[in-house]
C-alpha cells in the first residue's frame, strides 16, 4: 500500500485547526498540526510533509516568510488559508511561491478539491505533461496549438501565451502580476488592463457563454484560473 500523503496544518486558531484536521484525515491524508511558526518549522523538518496548509496570521512570525522556508527546506506544496479581506496578502503569497489559496470561511469540499489538485500537480510537474484539455478545448503546449471541438482556434501570440501559462498550472490561481511578468515582461507587471483585454478575447474564442466564463475563471483582485482541466 502506498503511504498516505502527509499534510502539515499551520494555524493558531484551535477551532479552524481542528476543522482542517478532521477534513483532511477523513479524506485519507495523514495530518500534523502546528500552532506557531516555530512549531511549523520543526514539524516540517521531522515529518517532511508533501503539502502545507498555511495560515498567514501567526503569533510569532509572518506566515509569508514561511512560504519560502517550507519550499526550500522540504519542497512541500503550500496552500495559504487566508481571510477574505487579505487580497494583497494572497497576491504576495502567490508571488512567493504558494501554490494556491483558500479563503476563510472555507467549504470542506472546496478545501479537499484544492488539496487534490495541488498534490496531483506535484506528480504532473514531474512527468511534464504537454497537453491540457478542459471542456471541448485542447491546448497543445508543445506545438503551441489550440483546438475547440476539434477545430483549430486562431489566437494572437499574447492570447496563446496567457492561456499556456494558465494551462501549465491547471486548476490553480495564477496571479495577475505573474502573468504580466511572464507574458509581457517585468516592466509591465502593473498593466492589469492588458491582461483583461486578452482574457476577454480568450473567453470570446473559447467559452460557451463568454459573459459567464466557466473555463477561465476570475479570482477578484488576485488572478485567473483555468478550471476543469482533465
Ligand atoms: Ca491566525
Amino acid at each position: 500500500m502506498a503511504a498516505q500523503p502527509r499534510i502539515l496544518i499551520v494555524e493558531d486558531d484551535a477551532h479552524i485547526r481542528r476543522l482542517l484536521r478532521v477534513a483532511v484525515e477523513r479524506a485519507g491524508y495523514a495530518a500534523t498540526e502546528a500552532a506557531t511558526a516555530r512549531e511549523a518549522l520543526s514539524a516540517a523538518d521531522i515529518d517532511k510533509p508533501e503539502l502545507v496548509l498555511l495560515d498567514l496570521g501567526l503569533p510569532d512570525r509572518d506566515g509569508l516568510e514561511l512560504i519560502q522556508l517550507f519550499r526550500a527546506r522540504t519542497g512541500a506544496t503550500v496552500i495559504v488559508v487566508s481571510a477574505r479581506e487579505e487580497t494583497a496578502e494572497k497576491v504576495a503569497a502567490l508571488d512567493l511561491g504558494a501554490d494556491d489559496y483558500l479563503t476563510k470561511p472555507f467549504d470542506t469540499e472546496e478545501l479537499l478539491a484544492r488539496v487534490r489538485t495541488a498534490l496531483r500537480h506535484r506528480v504532473a510537474g514531474e512527468t511534464g505533461q504537454t497537453t491540457a484539455t478542459t471542456g471541448d478545448v485542447e491546448i497543445d503546449l508543445e506545438r503551441r496549438r489550440v483546438r475547440r471541438a476539434g477545430e483549430e482556434v486562431h489566437l494572437s501570440p499574447k492570447e496563446y501565451d496567457v492561456l499556456a501559462e494558465l494551462a501549465k498550472r491547471p486548476d490553480r490561481v495564477i496571479g495577475h502580476r505573474q502573468l504580466l511578468r511572464t507574458v509581457w515582461g517585468p516592466a509591465h507587471e502593473d498593466h492589469v488592463d492588458y491582461l483583461r483585454i486578452v482574457v476577454r478575447n480568450l473567453r470570446q474564442k473559447l467559452e460557451t457563454d463568454p459573459a459567464r466564463p466557466r473555463m477561465i475563471t476570475n479570482e477578484p483582485g488576485v488572478g485567473y484560473r483555468l478550471t476543469g482541466v482533465r
